[in-house]
């Protein structure tokens, strides 16, 4: 068996190098399909033989998604068309663009035009996903993208196909559940490291994924816990960036739990196996809550960021609200508002793909640790 440093070696290895991962899946002979947040129907694209990979950007210098966008846009939607033009997704077949928040609408549409060899195949979401009407509106926008994919690509659905793939994401989410509660126990894992394991899931197929959590959930359970640190709540699009992930470890705080989109906010709905694989797949997107894309006039999402810090004692909870992200910047007066009333600590720092400088955000945390 791998040891612990092997196994987040590992993890780190693929965090770190989607391109080699995508450059490997394309030699095996698989074809790859990017997946741009925050939801997309990862299990359909499985089902039918691809490789889904996630598209979230990368923290790189903007220059040629500029004649494209607007400087007041998020900066993952400018890396992802960014390193779309400068052909670093050469050998994806297709990317898939749901329409979750104004910017990503933008992106489709600039997508066509900027990267002309890689199909863009829309997928749009309900603003009312929970009634019946919803829940029809997201499984005919699937059936666009299957339509979509089969063109694209010739590669053909079957519902069988996807009735397999809804159990394997079923079971990649429980792995993940599981690890982000084993994680918790572990404060010696670093935010980097615990960023390795959520971000490295997406440059691999699923089933693959869910292997390596398991070993690590094997090893981690060997392993005696000595350090002690302050534990926080993490929230918000994105918690990506290494300068900014080192702060915490270097203050002595711990992860204990996230509500970040790209990490837990991903693995807390699984399919019901009950239903037909792709109303199923309907009716999970239905059944997700809590996060700022998600239409909810009641906002519970606040309440929620709030009862996670207390299920964790945590001291406080670090708001990373991604630059120009309109969804989480609405959010944050709620949540703001809820964790005052619990007399729970928060803090804000604006994240942006952009960040070379963490001293501000260092300086933030010093303060932040002292009233904790
Ligand atoms: S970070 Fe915010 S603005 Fe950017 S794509 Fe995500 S939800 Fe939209």
């Amino acid at each position: 068996m791998a040891t612990l440093n092997e196994l987040l070696d590992n993890f780190h290895e693929i965090a770190c190098s989607p391109k080699k991962q995508l450059n490997a899946y394309v030699e095996q002979g698989k074809k790859v399909v990017a997946c741009v947040p925050v939801y997309t129907p990862e299990e359909l694209i499985h089902s039918m033989g691809f490789v889904p990979m996630g598209a979230w950007g990368a923290d790189i210098e903007l220059k040629e998604s500029k004649k494209y966008f607007p400087a007041f846009i998020c900066s993952i939607m400018q890396s992802i068309l960014e390193l779309g033009i400068k052909g670093e997704y050469k050998g994806i077949s297709a990317i898939v663009i749901p329409s979750l928040c104004d910017s990503l609408k933008c992106l489709g549409q600039n997508w066509k035009y900027a990267v002309k060899d890689i199909p863009f195949i829309p997928m749009t979401y309900p603003q009312n996903r929970k009634p019946e009407s919803g829940k029809k509106f997201t499984k005919a926008s699937y059936e666009r993208v299957i339509k979509d994919l089969e063109a694209a690509t010739g590669e053909k659905f079957s519902e069988a196909s996807l009735a397999r793939s809804n159990e394997i994401y079923n079971e990649h989410n429980g792995a993940m559940r599981k690890l982000a509660e084993v994680l918790e126990q572990h404060p010696s894992i670093t935010a980097v490291q615990r960023r390795d394991i959520f971000k490295s899931a997406y440059f691999m197929r699923k089933e693959e994924h869910t292997e390596l959590a398991n070993q690590l959930m094997e090893v981690l359970s060997q392993t005696e816990e000595k350090e002690g640190k302050i534990k926080v709540i993490t929230t918000g699009i994105l918690a990506d960036s290494e300068g900014l992930l080192k702060i915490f470890d270097e203050h002595g705080i711990q992860i204990a739990a996230d509500d970040v989109a790209h990490e837990s906010r991903q693995y807390r709905t699984d399919v019901n196996l009950e239903l037909e694989p792709l109303e199923g797949l309907a009716d999970k997107f239905s059944r997700m809550d809590h996060c700022s894309v998600l239409y909810d006039p009641e906002k519970k999402r606040a309440g929620y960021i709030v009862d996670l810090a207390k299920k964790y004692k945590a001291k406080g909870v670090v708001v990373l609200l991604t630059k120009f992200c309109d969804p989480e910047e609405f959010d944050y007066v709620m949540i703001k508002k809820a964790c005052d009333g619990a007399g729970i600590p928060i803090i804000q720092m604006e994240v942006d793909r952009q960040m070379v400088n963490y001293e501000q955000a260092g300086t933030m945390m010093e303060a932040f640790k002292d009233m904790l």
